[in-house]
């Protein structure tokens, strides 16, 4: 019955006039792609399908090492990135770098039975790779290409510990010294609650300082509710933070792990286009920000968290209590306490924050990312 659904799915979805964001998504998240695992064909075929778009607009591969589309590839043990660059009009030599995992879980994932064995992982990150591949779409349109280069990078192994991006910081094929900013998707088109449709993270983009920050906050605007938190809130959890120890400025666009993560039911029909495309747009403009004005300067020494994590918490806590009905009691009583417990915090006031409150807030969020990953897989999609 699963299989047939997602294959009336891709139907319709390929079928009608659709987006390039969809046909990424229902490409890359097809029961043909096996769920992506690394060093199969199905990782071979995702590669090449990536390839493909990315020479469509004109990006080109940057391992001199190889010929033709291999140039494309970077491979590692038991793994291959694939890497494209656009190349900047007037500074070709600085870059900036927009990526994400293409890489899935094969069929080792949560709910995985005979019937329905694939964990296809639409949102996580078949969505990010459609995103980060769009990103280069657009500055690849900008009249006489962007000021400094695009590097378009869709990691591999991400799921085996962030092999890939690490593989990459350490054989870079751009200088890092001249990578001014790292722009990362995981986890994208996902609704953790119904409630938090329009919600969104973008994290860790103090790492690149009000420069960053600023950026990130112009392009959101009004298009989506995404809260800039801190990068200790991302959990070292994806690609980013290989960036981050390389001292590569870095911000984290995510909307967290929910029920369908790391389940077989993460596929085509729990993916949010409409938010896709907004979450799409919003880095599109962070990266053309970044590519055209001042690059932002590393900093290294942000404190952990800060009273703004508290209000933005504050701000997505107090929306999701709309659906507090969906929790078991235990977890309803562990919701209302980190409520009370960010009113509290929030409502001593910035001059008042300190090291307790830090402390308060990352076990809160941590009790609170548990809770909204447990539950049955619903892409909890307008109705
Ligand atoms: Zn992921």
């Amino acid at each position: 019955m699963r299989r047939m659904s997602v294959l009336i799915a891709v139907a319709v979805v390929v079928g009608a006039a659709c987006t390039p964001l969809q046909t990424h998504v229902t490409v890359l998240a097809s029961d043909a792609f096996a769920g992506r695992n690394n060093a199969t064909q199905a990782s071979i075929d995702s590669q090449n399908y990536i390839i493909g778009q990315l020479k469509n607009y004109g990006a080109t591969g940057l391992n001199t090492g190889a010929t033709g589309d291999d140039t494309f590839r970077q491979p590692f043990t038991d793994g291959t990135n694939v890497v494209g660059v656009i190349k900047g009009r007037e500074l070709p030599n600085e870059y900036v770098i927009v990526g994400g995992h293409y890489d899935h879980l094969g069929s080792t994932c949560r709910g995985s039975v005979p019937a329905d064995s694939i964990c296809n992982g639409a949102t996580d990150n078949a969505a990010g790779a459609a995103a980060a591949i769009e990103v280069g779409h657009a500055l690849a349109q900008l009249p006489g290409g962007p000021r400094r280069s695009v590097v378009i990078a869709l990691w591999d192994r991400e799921e085996d510990g962030l092999l890939g991006s690490a593989f990459y910081v350490a054989h870079p094929l751009v200088p890092l010294n001249q990578t001014i900013a790292y722009v990362n998707f995981d986890i994208q088109g996902a609704n953790l609650l119904p409630s938090l449709r329009t919600t969104s993270f973008a994290v860790g983009a103090e790492t690149g300082g009000t420069r960053l920050t600023d950026a990130v906050k112009t392009a959101v605007g009004t298009t989506l509710q995404t809260h800039l938190v801190s990068s200790i809130f991302g959990q070292g959890r994806s690609d980013y933070v290989n960036f981050t120890s390389v001292q590569v400025p870095n911000v984290f666009f995510s909307d967290s792990t929910g029920p369908c993560y790391h389940t077989v039911k993460d596929e085509l029909d729990v993916v949010d286009f409409g938010k896709l495309a907004k979450e799409t747009d919003i880095a599109t403009k962070v990266t053309e920000d970044l590519v055209t004005g001042t690059p932002p300067a590393f900093v290294g020494n942000a404190p952990l968290a800060t009273f703004a994590d508290a209000v933005e918490l504050q701000s997505v806590v107090t929306q999701a209590l709309g659906d507090i009905g969906r929790f078991t009691p235990a977890q309803q009583a562990q919701l209302a306490q980190f409520m009370s417990d960010l009113d509290a915090v929030v409502g001593r006031g910035e001059g008042q924050f300190g090291q307790a409150d830090i402390t308060t807030i990352l076990g809160g969020a941590v009790n609170a990312v548990n809770l909204l990953t447990s539950g049955t897989c619903d892409g909890f999609l307008a109705p």
